[in-house]
């Protein structure tokens, strides 16, 4: 388990995908793992957890956010980011492995974009326009249109050809690879990348 939670209240997300689209999928965890991935979305307190995390939100509008939204909105938009998620998810795996997205993950991801792209108003910010969302802690949705937002931000972006995984087959966490030479190999060295030193040495050494 990647993620510190001494209790679930502290969960603390680790960020090692250089951008918040990719860190939103590795919360999927172990996702290619044989006895199956471990969900680190497990309710609305996380997704909304997530997002202030990950900088993009203050963590006075998310603290405004968990006690005004209803049980049940919550519980939609918790469906709806994992939803968003697994569509990025589909086309991302597949850009990694030089393949071309299918259809229905670029439909899905196109109907997430158009309906948050829908909320942005334009504004003044003291010396240009901008497009941005409504204030945060009035709409229970708002985590769901930053990450779609930040997801069309990276998907659309020149960083796509930096888009690596975990050599760790288990693993496969996103990552965009900044390193100078373009040779990080693992989501985490201390995690995944000191381990599968460990099974390397053991596998040589067997005899
Ligand atoms: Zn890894």
């Amino acid at each position: 388990m990647k993620v510190r939670a001494q209790e679930v209240k502290s969960r603390i997300f680790e960020l090692s995908g250089g951008h918040p689209a990719l860190d939103l999928v590795n919360t999927l965890d172990w996702r290619f793992r044989d006895s199956g991935p471990e969900e680190l979305l497990e309710d609305y307190a996380d997704v909304v957890r997530f997002v202030e995390q990950t900088g993009l939100m203050n963590a006075m509008d998310a603290r405004k956010l968990l006690r005004s939204a209803s049980e049940n909105k919550a519980a939609k938009v918790l469906v709806s980011v994992r939803d968003l998620r697994e569509a990025a998810a589909e086309l991302l795996y597949a850009a990694v492995d030089g393949k071309s997205p299918s259809s229905s993950a670029l439909k899905r991801l196109e109907e997430f974009f158009a309906s948050a792209r829908e909320q942005q108003k334009l504004r003044w910010d003291g010396e240009k326009l901008e497009w941005a969302l409504p204030q945060a802690s009035s709409f229970p949705s708002f985590p769901l249109w930053l990450l779609s937002l930040n997801t069309e931000t990276l998907i659309t972006s020149e960083q796509m050809p930096l888009l690596r995984e975990c050599g760790n087959a288990e693993c496969r966490w996103l990552f965009i690879d900044t390193s100078k030479n373009h040779t990080r190999r693992w989501c985490d060295m201390k995690i995944c990348g000191n381990r599968m030193k460990a099974r390397r040495f053991k596998a040589q050494h067997r005899d």
